[in-house]
């Protein structure tokens, strides 16, 4: 493994416990991504795949094995340490949305730059930008119950986008889509890798991950090789 990678996994492992039996989620996970990457992982329910999000999200942290995340080694870091690297380093994309109902989808994207201390100003032309790299320039006033399900999707990727984060992250993004949403943000996540950025999107849906560069199955906690280049070690 590089120290090049804008992530690096090595032998990750989650196990849960909860009282009466462990149940592992992920059983040695070996993953590496550089940057410009656009990268699928696929597999059923119950795979592993919300496990694997939250790891490399940091919104949790593995049992054992390493992760290092654009230089940083974040496997062993406190919730207060993870939180300040997620608003730094990732862009969450979720199947629901999740936007605040009552804002605009302005003020939608302008929170994460909010939680990073950026000042108003600055908050305001940077969430305009990333609302005009989306699609929205029209509806920055717009509440998301104002707006069709595909252009709510476009408000949180603008969101995951105005932090200029390493990577983005979404976790079943077309899963509440109908198939002409689901077409705009495939093409929208198209355009976002051309020009530079680095995508992980975490799908149920094959027409979602063979849109990507790279597609990585996963099966019963561990990876399988789709396409060469992202495994390493994965059992075939
Ligand atoms: P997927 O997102 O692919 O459906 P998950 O990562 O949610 O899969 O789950 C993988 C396995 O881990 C499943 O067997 C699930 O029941 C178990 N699991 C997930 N979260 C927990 C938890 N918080 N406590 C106990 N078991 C869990
Ligand atoms: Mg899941």
């Amino acid at each position: 493994m590089t120290q090049m990678s804008m992530l690096s996994m090595s032998g990750v492992r989650k196990t849960y416990s909860t009282g009466v039996v462990e149940v592992e989620a992920l059983r040695g996970i070996d993953l590496e991504i550089e940057n410009g990457e656009y990268l699928a992982i696929m597999g059923p329910s119950g795979s592993g795949k919300s496990t694997l999000m939250h790891i490399i999200g940091c919104l949790d942290v593995p049992t054992a094995g390493s992760y290092r995340l654009d230089g940083t080694d974040v496997s062993k870091m406190s919730e207060k340490q993870l939180a300040e690297i997620r608003n730094q380093k990732i862009g969450f994309v979720f199947q629901q949305f999740n936007l605040l109902a009552s804002l605009t989808a302005l003020r939608n994207v302008e929170l994460p730059l909010v939680y990073a201390g950026v000042p108003a100003s600055e908050r305001k032309e940077r969430a305009m930008a990333a609302l005009a790299k989306v699609g929205l320039a029209q509806r920055v006033q717009h509440r998301p119950g104002e707006l069709s399900g595909g252009q709510q999707q476009r408000v949180s990727v603008a969101r995951a986008l105005v932090t200029d984060p390493a990577l983005i992250l979404a976790d079943e993004p077309t899963g509440a889509l109908d198939s002409h949403s689901t077409r705009e943000i495939l093409d929208l996540f198209q355009e976002l890798n051309d020009s530079g950025r680095t995508i992980v999107v975490i799908t149920h849906e094959a027409e979602v991950g063979e849109e990507a560069k790279h597609l990585v199955h996963i099966y019963d906690g561990l990876l399988r090789e789709a396409s060469p280049a992202a495994v390493t070690g994965a059992r075939r």
